[in-house]
């Protein structure tokens, strides 16, 4: 089977070294470069700048947006100033007409979270796609990462939507197996704690810390 765009992407993520959700960071990849076309690319598209002018931007997207551009310090901040201060500009005026905001009530959302509200739905759907071919299951099977349960259960209703119990048997076994390893190291962690203990704590023990933090992320 020929794997779309985003299918391809995330096996690729799969072969790659990866020990956290998969899902969860091509989903992070995808928002921001939605964002960053948006904030740079789009400042000349009127529906856009419409759109967004009173609306806000949640804690999510502004971590993301703050720290894709700590890692691409090639783009240069203009775009996102000539909107921050045509959103700035704009509600500060409302502000002044109606000091209850009433013009903000349709879009006082974060505006990112509508945009991308389909997001989470296609990623899944390309996920499970890849993990139901053979070669996107094995290549799961052989890496560190671990589904985090959220998008796990969202795996699990889309092959229910698809009445594909095959993948259920399949993709379930897989994942309980790297929850058991997390826990495992995690108890390794946690033991290596007690007084008496002279056994250095590995790598991986370590990480595991971080990746149980992860697989129990709310998306
Ligand atoms: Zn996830
Ligand atoms: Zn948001």
């Amino acid at each position: 089977m020929a794997f779309s765009q985003s299918e391809h992407d995330f096996f690729e993520l799969l072969k790659g070294d990866i020990n956290g959700c998969p899902i969860c960071s091509l989903e992070e990849e995808r928002v921001k470069r939605s964002m960053k076309v948006l904030l740079y690319e789009s400042i000349t598209k009127r529906q856009f700048r419409k759109d967004i002018r009173f609306s806000r931007i949640c804690r999510k997207h502004y971590d993301m947006f703050n720290q894709s551009v700590k890692e691409d310090l090639t783009v240069a901040g203009l775009g996102p100033a000539i909107i921050f201060w045509d959103m700035i500009k704009s509600q500060s005026e409302e502000m002044d007409k109606n000091p209850l905001f009433k013009k903000r009530q349709k879009s006082q959302d974060c505006y990112f979270c509508s945009y991308l509200e389909t997001l989470p739905e296609r990623i899944t759907q390309s996920a499970y796609n890849v993990l139901k071919d053979p070669k996107g299951t094995k290549s799961f099977k052989d890496t560190q990462a671990v589904v985090c349960f959220d998008h796990f259960e969202r795996l699990l209703k889309v092959a229910g939507k698809n009445k594909d119990k095959a993948f259920i048997h399949t993709i379930q076994p897989i994942q309980k197996a790297k929850l058991e390893r997390l826990t495992d190291q995690l108890r390794q962690f946690i033991d290596k704690h007690d007084y008496a203990n002279h056994v250095k704590i590995t790598q991986e023990e370590a990480l595991s810390l971080k990746i149980a933090f992860q697989t129990l992320l709310k998306i």
